[in-house]
């Protein structure tokens, strides 16, 4: 055991009771200590203040009981949560997720990642996370306001445009928001900018839904460009097929990569020519339907294959962009035997432990989603700034500063991560966000 590894190991040790039966949390920790102890170490005021050791136990834990009623007048009732990681450097900031396997576990992984994420993105935004186990799946949307209403009367107290501003994240999206938002008003007696990803109409910014996934395509462009390289006629695999997913494949086609999958849980489509706006526009489509992506129609160059992932097709690409610790060991060999040269997280945290190891082990460019995902948080704290300055700006404006964040985001951290043979992303996005946590943290003294 080399010297790090002894201090990752002591470190995990003294937090175990913080994680305590947490995996994911874990995961998401231990990666973080491996490239960030030692800087620790090595300065004073960081390892006096026990930046790693604060930032792991959150701030604030909230945890509600939701209680609605269904169309059938049955009251149904939700676990949700909010976990305000940290506020060092800003009003917490991350979305709220509704998904059946929302527990506490992932949403503490979650504001965890967050609260580097955001410090990655040069804006004054702490970390947060939230979310309820409830499940949208063949829920009307009568059904649906009623649970955002009712979340809402829970959260309410809790955020503020200065305080806690959610977002949307998996199965939340602009109508949610919606929602969650006019509850929100009613209840504060006023209008206050506490949500973004609001609807265009009644303060949100333009691109917001875009940010995510064009982000994602604007940092890779700049992964290519230290290989010399561009997107044009790269065959590119992204799993998923929502907001983040359908977005990136849209930049990306839009810079001429030839894309070739999107999916769901129930396979994959493939488009062996590489997909158009069309069929795209048709993924969206069916996903704000609530319908599947299983029957694509004549024309749009697209075959369903059931219970297949896109990591088949050795890409040259990857962009897994579904959910948490979606790629796994097996599918991480599949890329490298492929021929896969870059990976970029569109999704929080895709990659396994292991997966990770695979793809970096065998010199594969890898972005973590902390890096590569950032957009759309960034765009966040524009719709923040926008609120603020009472402004409204087109969106060229937005694009064209969502580029000028990823791009500079990307120095940040080739500058912590670059090495003789290229950028380690994973230990470059680790330490330039704790570095910027970490000044904030200590400055700040004991509280
Ligand atoms: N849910 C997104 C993320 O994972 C966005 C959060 C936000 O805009 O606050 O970063």
């Amino acid at each position: 055991m080399d010297r790090r590894d002894a201090l990752v190991e002591s470190f995990m040790t003294e937090m175990g009771h913080c994680t305590k039966g947490e995996t994911l949390f874990l995961q998401a920790v231990e990666e973080v200590a491996r490239h960030v102890l030692t800087v620790e170490k090595n300065d004073p005021s960081f390892a006096a203040a026990r930046v790693l050791a604060r930032l792991v136990e959150p701030d604030r834990i909230l945890s509600f009981r939701i209680t609605w009623e269904d169309d059938d007048g049955k009251v149904q009732i939700n676990r949700a949560w909010r976990v305000q990681a940290s506020n060092a450097i800003g009003p917490y900031k991350g979305g709220l997720r509704f998904h059946p396997a929302v527990d506490l576990d992932t949403l503490k992984f979650l504001a965890f990642e967050q609260c580097f994420k955001n410090a990655l993105t040069g804006l004054p935004l702490g970390g947060a996370k939230g979310g309820a186990d409830f499940d949208p799946k063949g829920r009307s949307d009568a059904e649906i306001m009623r649970f955002c209403h009712a979340l809402m009367r829970a959260l309410a107290p809790h955020i503020g445009p200065d305080k806690d501003v959610p977002a949307g994240d998996i199965n939340v999206g602009t109508k949610e928001i919606g929602w969650l938002f006019g509850a929100y008003r009613q209840l504060a007696g006023a209008y206050q900018g506490a949500l973004t990803g609001k609807g265009l109409s009644y303060g949100g910014s333009a691109m917001r839904v875009e940010a995510t996934g064009y982000g994602l395509i604007y940092f890779v462009e700049r992964m290519l460009a230290e290989q010399g390289e561009d997107l044009a006629g790269k065959r590119i695999a992204i799993s998923g097929k929502g907001n983040v997913a359908s977005h990136a494949a849209e930049k990306a086609v839009q810079q001429r990569a030839c894309v070739q999958t999107l999916s769901d849980t129930s396979g994959t489509l493939f488009a062996p020519d590489g997909m158009g706006q069309e069929a795209i526009a048709w993924v969206q489509g069916q996903k704000a339907a609530g319908r599947g992506i299983d029957t694509p129609p004549d024309g749009l160059g697209l075959q369903f294959k059931p219970g297949a992932v896109p990591w088949e097709i050795a890409p040259e690409i990857a962009l897994p962009c579904a959910t948490q610790n979606e790629l796994d060991a097996d599918m991480a060999r599949q890329l490298v035997d492929g021929g896969t040269r870059l990976v970029a997280e569109g999704a929080n945290m895709p990659l396994t432990a292991e997966a990770v190891e695979i793809v970096t082990g065998a010199g594969l460019a890898y972005a973590p989603g902390k890096a590569a995902n950032a957009g759309g948080v960034a765009v966040s704290g524009l719709e923040m700034s926008q609120m603020s300055h009472r402004q409204f700006m087109s969106a060229e404006e937005v694009d064209r500063e969502l580029c000028v964040i990823m791009r500079d985001l990307h120095a940040r951290v080739a500058e912590e991560g670059r090495e003789p043979g290229g950028i380690d992303y994973v230990r470059g996005a680790n330490v330039a966000g704790y570095r910027r946590l970490a000044q904030a943290i200590s400055a700040q003294g004991i509280i």
